[in-house]
């Protein structure tokens, strides 16, 4: 082995050790995001940008672009849709795990806890399974409840297969998320792993998602999440076979929230119940 395959090595195991240690569960304080309310959450960098991380001199990719239709806009970050990219923007001082900035120019680093998880699921996968189910063996007050890519996405259909692992050792706690990775669902439903204590939630972007709810809907751990808005209103979606049987109550209909309704009180994306919910913000 030469003198720079070694360093690389090196540098590799330093940063696996590094980021295993660092890619934790996020207890829920409802000061880090108020919609959620006291549940566990898992977040990744959003979008397909490359995040340079000085602080671990690495380029990460965010784990959503490819799969966003709307969501995320390529072209100009700054004027996406999404509620990350936007709180990137809006909060530009720097958080205990890292800094907010100047996304179109990446010239920010980015929230540190996003980036060591977005490694860890992307570079780590089985040594991740691992630390997250010795976080949870070990955690003395249960979370109850955890959602799954809080930002970011499923990149392949071996990190769901992993979230229905991690479910499956942990029956004692609900598990939800929501996704556009309707590639991975599939296969997921098609190899039976999904557990009973974990909902996926296939999100439909007006035009994009019906067709897959559709096929998958009649599985009992599958929902769907519906953008509503003056082009697509809950009759549109009823026309096109999407029945919406209740709406977020964490927004108002121009979009404001309500921070009154909290997601581990409403419980609508994690349960049985209200199989195809309606919101009017995403
Ligand atoms: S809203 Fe979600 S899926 Fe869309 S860009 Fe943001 S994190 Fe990704
Ligand atoms: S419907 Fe309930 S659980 Fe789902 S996002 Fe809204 S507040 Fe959260």
């Amino acid at each position: 082995m030469d003198k720079t395959t070694i360093k690389t090595n090196q540098k590799f195991k330093e940063l696996k050790k590094l980021v295993l240690k660092k890619a934790r569960i996020k207890k829920g304080t409802a000061a880090d995001n108020i919609k959620l309310g006291k549940m566990g959450s898992w977040a990744m960098l959003f979008g397909n940008c490359n995040w340079y991380i000085p602080e671990l001199d690495v380029t990460v990719r965010g784990t959503c672009g490819e799969f966003c239709k709307g969501c995320f806009n390529p072209e100009n970050p700054k004027c996406s849709a999404c509620y990350v990219a936007k709180s990137y923007v809006k909060y530009t001082k720097r958080n205990e795990d890292g800094t907010v900035g100047d996304i179109l120019n990446n010239k920010c680093s980015v929230k540190l806890g996003h980036a060591y998880r977005t490694i860890a699921m992307t570079m780590f996968r089985k040594d991740l399974l691992l630390s997250l189910d010795s976080q949870l063996t070990n955690m003395k007050n249960k979370l109850g409840v955890i959602r799954i890519n809080e930002s970011g996405e499923f990149t392949c259909y071996e990190d769901l297969a992993m979230w229905c692992e991690l479910a499956k050792r942990h029956s004692e706690t609900i598990f939800y998320v929501y996704t556009k990775n309707y590639k991975a669902v599939r296969k997921a439903l098609i190899n039976a792993i999904v557990p009973a204590n974990l909902y996926i939630n296939i999100s439909i972007w007006h035009e994009y998602g019906i067709e897959e709810y559709l096929e998958m809907k009649d599985h009992p751990q599958i929902r769907a999440f519906c953008l509503v808005d003056k082009d697509w209103t809950t009759e549109k979606y009823y026309s096109k076979g999407i029945e919406i049987t209740s709406m977020c109550g964490a927004y108002d209909s121009a979009g404001k929230m309500n921070h009154a309704v909290t997601c581990d009180k409403c419980k609508k994306c994690f349960s049985s119940c209200n199989k195809c919910v309606g919101c009017f913000e995403h």
